[in-house]
């Protein structure tokens, strides 16, 4: 049995897990990080690859911004672009007053922050944006991004490896535990020791927050996604439908990616993320009421992944509340791969400096103690009938103690 000696160690090698690692060897110290399958090809690497502002949760935003300046230097940081593209992103209503207000909240929410954000009424819609139709107006903001998933995470281990992290694949974490003067983390044929303990499991990490006697009321979730062939370049934004029947993107290379409501559900124990065929049709129908130009296309794939939901639709992300030392990032809800560079960033400062800057007070895993409350667009979000139990789940026992 190999033990390794560090002063992190962080369970997940997902976007989190190798942002964190990175900005902790920025700041020069040890780390190493344990993923029991290969670097990014959980939700990190099958996501639909929206950076998107616009339309958070208020109390998201100060660490959605900090994540932007981040994207915004991407080479700087990884020496690769992993396609990130300011494409900006239309967040638009149909002829209905709930929709447009929304379309209107969010666009002074961004405001209010410092994001420039436009109202376009329907003549600026369908002189700017001539290929879509249905929708009355839009928020529309121009800081908004998309990236390409596939790349992002991977390109961000090789920066933490390049940068001095350890970053070890196919090593699952079967328990950990705080021995008094440092923590304990036990794989199959190798033990960890660490001064600080990071868990960014995604949707297995309410498994390692019950190790240290925490719960969160986590259910994975799975987003259905789908690709078109390659078609000439028409889509130069992604657009978002406030009821969120469809979202769509086109790459540089002509693929139009799609994604829409209501999710589904995803099996982390067998991790398989399936998508009823009714999601595909529904979403097809959305896409091409939405861009008629596009009805030639040929769909060529759909998929979806385990991606970690919490009913008020807020991450968990900060300091144990049992155990000095210890940070949990999870349930980021659909929205972390915008998050993740801000979430790096904010998971070293608590390592390193004990706080941070960018307020986390909406995100604590204590806001579970009254019950799981439920966010207004939750259940709309989700097929109903597959929500599955959301009350806080039986903790975890320790698997090596
Ligand atoms: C289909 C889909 C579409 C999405 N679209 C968007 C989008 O457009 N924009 C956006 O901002 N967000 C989006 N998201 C959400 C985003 O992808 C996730 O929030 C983000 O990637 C979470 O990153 P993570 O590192 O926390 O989790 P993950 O990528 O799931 O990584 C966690 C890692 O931990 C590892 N692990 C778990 N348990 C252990 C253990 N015991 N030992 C060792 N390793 C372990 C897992 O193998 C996994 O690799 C989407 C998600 C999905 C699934």
């Amino acid at each position: 049995m190999t033990t390794l000696r560090t002063g992190t160690a962080i369970i997940g090698g997902g976007l989190m897990g190798c942002w964190t690692a990175l900005m902790l060897r920025r700041r020069g110290h040890p780390v190493i990080v344990l993923e029991r399958g290969h670097v990014g090809a959980q939700a990190s690497g099958v996501n639909y690859g929206n950076l998107r502002i616009q339309g958070r949760h208020p109390g998201q935003l100060p660490l959605s911004l900090r994540s932007a300046e981040i994207w915004e230097h991407l080479s700087d940081y990884v020496g690769e672009e992993c396609e990130f593209e300011a494409s900006g992103h239309l967040y638009a209503a149909r002829d209905d007053a709930k929709e447009i207000a929304k379309a209107e909240d969010a666009a002074r929410q961004g405001a209010a922050v410092g994001l420039t954000t436009e109202i376009l009424d329907r003549a600026a819609l369908s002189h700017r944006f001539p290929w879509l139709h249905g929708f009355t107006m839009a928020s529309w903001s121009p800081r908004d991004a998309t990236a390409n998933p596939r790349l992002v995470t991977p390109a961000v281990a090789r920066a933490a490896l390049a940068a001095g992290a350890e970053i070890r694949e196919g090593v699952r974490v079967r328990g950990a535990a705080w021995t008094g003067d440092r923590f304990r983390l036990e794989a199959e044929e190798l033990t960890v020791e660490a001064d600080t303990l990071v868990n960014v499991a995604g949707a297995w990490a309410p498994e390692v927050a019950g190790w240290f006697g925490e719960s969160a009321p986590l259910f994975p979730g799975g987003p259905p996604q789908f690709v078109t062939d390659s078609l000439p370049r028409l889509i130069p934004t992604s657009v978002q439908a406030v009821d969120g029947s469809v979202i769509f993107r086109q790459t540089r290379q002509g693929q139009v990616v799609v994604a829409g409501y209501p999710r589904g559900v995803s099996d982390p124990v067998a991790i398989r993320a399936p998508v009823d065929a009714r999601k595909t049709l529904h979403a097809m129908g959305h896409l091409l009421r939405a861009v008629p130009a596009l009805s030639g296309a040929t769909l060529l794939r759909v998929w979806s992944g385990i991606e970690g939901y919490i009913p008020d639709m807020l991450p968990v992300t900060g300091p144990s509340l049992t155990t000095p030392g210890l940070f949990h990032a999870f349930g980021f809800c659909g929205h972390g791969f915008q998050l993740g560079p801000g979430v790096g960033a904010v998971l070293a400062d608590l390592v390193l400096d004990g706080r941070t800057a960018t307020p986390l007070r909406d995100f604590s895993i204590g806001r579970f103690a009254d019950g799981a409350k439920e966010a207004e667009h939750f259940r709309r979000e989700f097929d109903v009938a597959s929500v599955i139990r959301v009350d806080t789940p039986a903790r975890g026992a320790n698997t090596f103690q």
